[in-house]
């Protein structure tokens, strides 16, 4: 089959690879629906992370079981599934406490830029829905399993609130993700920092009360001021830079939480400064699974519509041209059709 793999920086082709197969008794394949790209796909295909060996690309996905290996007992053919971009078996300590992501058998899904992908650890990272979703939901079944899931646990990890004031750091596809859950959580003010007009929009759209587009110390005053003075109970740091971190930490007030998804590139912290900021923080891989059937449940009953983040649909053929529609800001993420 054809394939999206990625071979160095700026060199994504759709090209012949093999066809997944089963390979261990807990792994299932499945025929997606639909697939994209994620910001952190931009990582190696900037060459901000070592591309050493092609890689086969793709980590968020949904679509029809075609096979099981026969120690899956939850999922089956036939069934339409969305699983998280995190692979776990969702019974060992960790997983029990709602931290699948760092499963004891943690793995992270790869191959899903691709018409066919295999799911290992099916059982425990995979969610089947009661029949077939209609076809309109599909971009927003799609982005649960990790745009969604990772803005969530971003408004999770920092505490959200019904009455909070939140400040989300971060106009790409997970921080408006995580302004529609801070608006879900029953957060009062929800202040989103863009620059760019179609993302304002859209975080206006998803539940934003006020949109900063200063940055820095400037951002941190203007925050300051539509927080009575001592900064926001939560904010959600979706980029991963060491500026946007300093942005995070300075717009929250002492005793406040951060939830931070972006994954840090070159972010180091003071420990001094740490100390005397009194923060919570938490952050990491989203443990998508622990939301997936909440937000399913969402989606499937329409009352959010996370599908929105996708304003460029293209065949999967494209591929290329969506990285590089990415890469150059032109869309806030892609829905690539399988
Ligand atoms: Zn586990």
């Amino acid at each position: 089959m054809l394939a999206t793999v990625l071979h160095a920086p700026g060199d994504v082709r759709y090209e012949d690879v093999p066809e997944p197969v089963i390979q261990k008794p807990t792994d299932a394949i499945i025929k997606l629906s639909a697939s994209c790209i994620c910001g952190s796909d931009l990582w190696p295909y900037r060459g901000l992370n070592a591309v050493s060996q092609p890689l086969q690309m793709g980590h968020e996905y949904c679509g029809v079981v075609v096979a099981v290996g026969e120690a899956v007992k939850t999922v089956k053919p036939g069934q339409f599934v969305v699983g998280s971009f995190c692979l776990s078996d969702n019974t060992c300590p960790h997983c029990r406490h709602g931290f699948q992501s760092s499963c004891e058998q943690v793995e992270f899904m790869t191959g899903a830029q691709a018409p066919y992908a295999r799911v290992p650890l099916a059982d425990g990272t995979l969610v089947a829905t009661d029949g077939m979703p209609d076809d309109d939901l599909i971009p927003s079944l799609l982005a649960v399993s990790d745009v969604l899931g990772t803005g969530w646990y971003a408004a999770d990890a920092a505490r959200v609130r019904p009455g909070s004031s939140v400040v989300v750091v971060g106009d790409g596809a997970v921080g408006l993700m995580g302004v529609l859950a801070a608006k879900q959580m029953g957060a009062e003010r929800i202040i989103a920092m863009s620059r760019h007009k179609p993302r304002q929009a859209l975080a206006l759209e998803y539940g934003a009360t006020h949109i900063v587009s200063e940055r820095g110390a400037e951002g941190a005053r203007v925050i300051k001021d539509l927080t009575g003075g001592v900064g926001a109970d939560s904010v959600l740091e979706c980029v991963g830079t060491q500026e946007s971190m300093s942005q995070a930490l300075e717009s929250t007030r002492p005793g406040g939480s951060i939830g931070y998804v972006g994954v840090p590139h070159g972010v180091t912290f003071d420990g001094q400064q740490l100390f005397f900021a009194q923060r919570n923080m938490l952050g990491g891989p989203a443990p998508v699974r622990r939301f997936l059937p909440h937000l399913m449940d969402l989606v499937l009953r329409r009352e959010i519509d996370p599908g929105k983040v996708f304003d460029l649909q293209i065949p999967i053929a494209d591929v290329s041209e969506g990285y590089k529609a990415m890469d150059e800001r032109r869309a806030i993420k892609t829905l690539l059709r399988v």
